[in-house]
């Protein structure tokens, strides 16, 4: 047991935009919509305020833009005591930013990548003694798939265990997936994947999260072990993949047991949808130890 699980999230800082209107402007059209409010987001950024709220020291690896969204980014991490020291301040490019309409349960969501799309294997060779001093390090496809094959080959070499939750999908080179400890694709991803040749070959590290209906994995007997999902009070679903990959890592890094980390971010995970917001949902520790007994 691990009680100071040390995660390395490497990945997207986005700031939301969200505008909540009753009605879509037309072609050339202009409205006045309900409310307008900003959320820090970006799913590398939402996994690592989900360890971090879970008990680890994490260190988050990223890029921003030199403006306001970026310097309010950097206050949250601080404020989620996440080090910052490997994020670096990119000139001339914004910070991430999606820009999200909700009508209704309709979303419509537009994701400047911005800094994201600069965040380069030369900044992870910048930051290799931040990430070699961590347990596990967690990876996401919001950043360029260079980074992430020089991401996972750094940590392949140096036998640090890596969890690449594959979204949003898209065309993963063979090395990616044969060389990382775990997937945690979602239903949709899961699809995409078994249609590659060497599915068959990576199934014992696949753990599919299954939305509502929980979690499916292969243990290490071989067996294939459905986790049933809780039954919510569902307000907000955004996010509950991000909370379910910084618990599983959390806790892998805290106690090296695959299965009981599972159930503990399948736990984590359904507390969150109870909430609005990607981050908002967010549960502490102790909330899902009482969820869970
Ligand atoms: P993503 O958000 O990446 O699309 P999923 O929809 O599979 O991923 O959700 C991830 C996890 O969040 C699920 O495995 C489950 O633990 C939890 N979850 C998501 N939706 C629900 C729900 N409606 N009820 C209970 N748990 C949920």
């Amino acid at each position: 047991m691990n009680s100071h699980p040390r995660v390395c999230v490497i990945g997207s800082i986005n700031m939301d935009l969200v505008t909540t209107t009753k009605k879509l402007p037309k072609k050339g059209e202009t409205i006045l919509g309900e409310r307008f409010e900003t959320y820090p987001g970006g799913k590398g950024a939402n996994q690592a305020v989900t360890s971090a709220r879970l008990g680890a020291d994490v260190s988050m690896i990223g890029a921003i833009g030199n403006d306001t969204f970026g310097k309010t980014l950097l206050q949250h991490f601080k404020s989620e005591c996440i080090s910052e020291k490997g994020i670096k301040i990119i000139p001339d490019i914004s910070t991430g930013v999606a820009a999200i309409t909700v009508l209704d349960n309709d979303n419509r969501i537009i994701v400047s990548p911005g800094a994201n799309s600069k965040l380069t294997p030369k900044l992870i060779d910048e930051a290799q003694d931040i990430i070699l001093a961590n347990d596990i390090i967690l990876l996401q496809l919001e950043i360029p798939i260079e980074t992430v094959q020089y991401t996972v080959d750094f940590a392949y070499k140096h036998k640090i265990p890596v969890i690449l939750n594959p979204a949003p999908f898209q065309i993963i080179p063979e090395d990616i997936l044969k060389k990382v400890t775990y997937l945690t694709p979602n239903e949709i991803e899961f699809l995409s994947i078994s249609e590659m040749s060497l599915a068959e070959s990576i199934k014992e590290k696949m753990i599919i999260t299954k939305g509502e209906h929980g979690v499916k994995f292969i243990s290490k007997s071989g067996e294939a072990i459905s986790i049933p999902g809780y039954k919510v009070n569902v307000k907000d679903t955004t996010g509950a993949g991000d909370t379910f990959n910084g618990a599983l890592a959390t806790e892998l890094a805290r106690t090296g047991e695959l299965e009981q980390a599972i159930v503990f971010a399948n736990a984590a995970a359904a507390l969150s949808v109870e909430k609005f917001g990607a981050q908002g949902g967010i549960p502490d520790r102790k909330e899902i130890i009482a969820f869970i007994r």
